[in-house]
């Protein structure tokens, strides 16, 4: 996961191309000061986290840093994680150390950022990020901080240990792990908030979340991610705010849904989203054809995310291309079937429902293009499941995304029996060695005949022997 100031320079990024907001003086310090902090220190005999579980990486930043005489704290949601007995995969540093006296500090550093500037520490393939305690810019302070109609588009305004704790999204993630005593100072009552497992804004939700609307996709992502509640009052905003979530930078919202969904809780994530009701400002696609009520989709969807969400817990690579190919399948094909009845071409309604939806989507969520081209291919592949002659069976077999699209048809089980039954065919001729398949096959029977899927079923399964690829690629254009 990104750290810190990654993300908030990605919000911050994300701010900076943001359209003009009615409402231009939401912003005010006041709903901060509410906030005002009340340090409660707790000492090591007190909490569960030990050094033991910081990467050695993080514990030289922050030795280094106190050595030198400042102070290094680690932050955000790698003590949130360590509190509730976690793993966290990145260690945030906060110091009041300038970043160029942290660059001074580490010669495996670089300066990154220039909106949000900040060092990242670099050791073999960990990266430290170190950041500079934010002020509230209430002082005039060195560095400097921009508000464009209530959002943050640059921050760079350095302030106290009490200020940088204010400025961060939810109380559970303001908590700051002391190298120096290795106590847990905590300002906001975080600490509070991880035994309640609840998540709370720091400050005014509608402020805040107008400063930056992704802290509601944020909500729900934690929120899923540690089986925390979300506060009512953090939640109360949703329906009102979420579509400042158009306004969100593309890029930014493909990493939010890539760690919503591809990080384990993506089942979780999806319900949350849609109890929220922030669905539809991320994928309105999919919220649309939910909504026509088609409960095939909806395990299609569920059965898709739930699969993902073990392959990730068994440690096993997960594609952003299959996970967009589940969400946005039930638009694509509705979108072709209407086309189709108002008399277009079955290959060019299909190409036009393909171009359209991935357009729709990738203005909200810019996935890559690698990605949506194999989504593409996967969907393209699906009627070819249906083509059992020979010949065309083996040369699917042998196709690059065939995995992924057999995969795919296994989740499309619930659209009907007959695809039930194809995902089975398919799923035993994979086990048949090719000669005995060959044989099967031979004076092939129409495509997809039931008769020929018992044949073939009932052949007694064996280890499938792999076939070379042919070095074929799919195309696109395949009718559903
Ligand atoms: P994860 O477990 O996904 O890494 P995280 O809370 O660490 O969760 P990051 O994106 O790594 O999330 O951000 C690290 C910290 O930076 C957060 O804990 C929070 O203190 C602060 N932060 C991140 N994004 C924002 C934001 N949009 N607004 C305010 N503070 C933020
Ligand atoms: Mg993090």
């Amino acid at each position: 996961m990104a750290g810190v100031d990654a993300a908030l320079g990605a919000a911050i990024d994300a701010l900076n191309g943001a359209t003009r907001r009615k409402d231009p003086n939401r912003l005010s310090h006041d709903a901060r000061t509410t906030a005002t902090p009340a340090l409660r220190i707790i000492p090591r005999e007190q909490h569960v986290i030990s050094r033991k579980n910081i990467s050695k990486a993080a514990l030289r930043v922050l030795y280094r840093l106190n050595e030198a005489g400042y102070q290094g704290y680690l932050v955000g949601g790698a003590v949130r994680d360590l509190l509730l007995g976690g793993h966290p995969k990145d260690f945030d540093v906060a110091t009041n150390a300038t970043p160029d006296e942290v660059k001074k500090l580490f010669r495996n550093s670089r300066l990154i950022g220039r909106r949000f500037r900040l060092v990242h520490v670099v050791y073999g393939p960990e990266i430290i990020e170190v950041a500079t305690f934010r002020g509230t810019g209430e002082e005039t302070g060195e560095g400097d901080r921009h508000i464009v109609d209530g959002r943050i588009v640059r921050d760079n305004v350095w302030g106290t240990i009490e200020e940088d704790a204010i400025r961060r999204d939810f109380r559970v993630n303001a908590l700051y792990y002391d190298i120096s005593d290795f106590s847990v100072r905590d300002y906001v009552g975080g600490v509070q908030d991880v035994e309640d497992r609840v998540l709370h804004l720091i400050g005014d939700p509608d402020t805040r979340y107008r400063e930056d609307p992704v802290r509601m996709l944020r909500a729900v992502r934690l929120a899923a991610k540690l089986n925390f509640r979300i506060d009512a009052a953090a939640s109360a905003p949703f329906d009102e705010l979420g579509p400042l979530l158009s306004d969100a930078a593309p890029a930014r919202l493909f990493d939010e849904s890539l760690k919503m969904f591809l990080a384990g809780h993506g089942l979780k994530s999806f319900h949350m989203l849609e109890q929220t009701g922030l669905l539809k400002y991320l994928f309105p696609a999919t919220a649309r054809a939910l909504k026509r009520g088609d409960k095939a989709l909806r395990t299609l969807i569920e059965q898709g995310l739930a699969n993902t969400d073990a392959r990730v817990s068994e440690g096993k690579s997960v594609t952003p291309a299959f996970l967009f190919a589940v969400l946005l399948w039930g638009e694509v094909r509705d979108l072709a079937h209407t086309l189709t009845t108002r008399g277009m071409d079955a290959n060019a309604a299909w190409e036009r429902a393909v171009t359209q939806v991935v357009a729709e989507q990738c203005q909200r969520v810019a996935i890559p293009r690698r990605f949506t081209l194999t989504m593409e291919e996967i969907w393209a592949l699906q009627p070819r499941f249906e083509q059992v002659q020979r010949k065309r069976v083996f040369r699917l077999m042998a196709h690059p995304r065939f995995r992924a699209a057999f995969d795919f048809l296994l989740l499309r089980a619930a659209e009907s029996p007959a695809i039930r039954e194809l995902g089975q065919w398919w799923a035993h001729a994979q086990q048949l060695p090719p000669e005995t398949l060959a044989g099967a096959l031979s004076g092939s029977a129409p495509a997809g005949a039931p008769g020929e899927v018992v044949s073939v079923a009932a052949t007694k399964p064996r280890k499938r022997r792999r076939r070379k690829p042919a070095g074929k690629s799919g195309h696109h254009s395949d009718p559903a």
